[in-house]
């Protein structure tokens, strides 16, 4: 598997793209959440550390298959209108979650589950984001690069991406600009 797979609104997956390594991630948000193996290992790891400073993150999403993200795109397209969608969902073949090397974040705290933008406030979110390169994420859609990602700031959405991921974050790069910097 390439952790460095680059997917965005320019460059998709086929239809039948199906990551080999597909695990349950036994998470407690949802039943049946799948995620590269990989993915699932380093994760882990950030988990377990967390705890340490009393910081609880689960897996709220994570491999999405083609016909999941098309149902999806289309809800949204029906709920918000073409132009929101387009700019906080992908469409079906463009979302990195077909990947399976993408996840959502949840963090419990107080008895309750926060996901999306409830997260954002929350001490928890800071330390992910300085933090989880060390294991090998990215935030994959940090605050004022929406030109260059093509979506919204995202801060429950990571992306493994591997032992790039120090030096994605220590030069503030997107994976866009990864690839623009190395001629990918
Ligand atoms: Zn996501």
């Amino acid at each position: 598997m390439n952790y460095r797979l680059l997917v965005n609104k320019t460059n998709g997956l086929s239809k039948d793209f199906i990551p080999e390594d597909l695990v349950d991630t036994k998470s407690e948000y949802k039943d049946g959440i799948l995620i590269s193996e990989e993915v699932l290992n380093a994760f882990r790891k950030l988990q377990n550390d967390a705890k340490i400073f009393n910081y609880y993150f689960d897996i709220e999403s994570g491999y999405r298959p083609y016909d999941y993200q098309e149902k999806l795109y289309n809800e949204l397209v029906k709920e918000k209108g073409f132009n929101y969608a387009l700019r906080s969902v992908a469409k079906p073949g463009y979302s990195e979650h077909q990947t399976g090397l993408a996840i959502d974040i949840c963090i419990y705290k107080d008895g309750k589950s926060y996901i999306e933008h409830d997260i954002e406030e929350l001490p928890e979110i800071k330390w992910l984001h300085s933090n989880c390169h060390k294991y090998g994420f990215i935030l994959r859609y940090p605050k004022d690069k929406e030109e260059i990602t093509g979506y919204m700031y995202e801060p429950w959405h990571l992306r493994y991406v591997g032992d790039i991921a120090p030096y994605i974050y220590n030069n503030d790069l997107t994976l866009e600009e990864y690839y623009k910097t190395f001629n990918l």
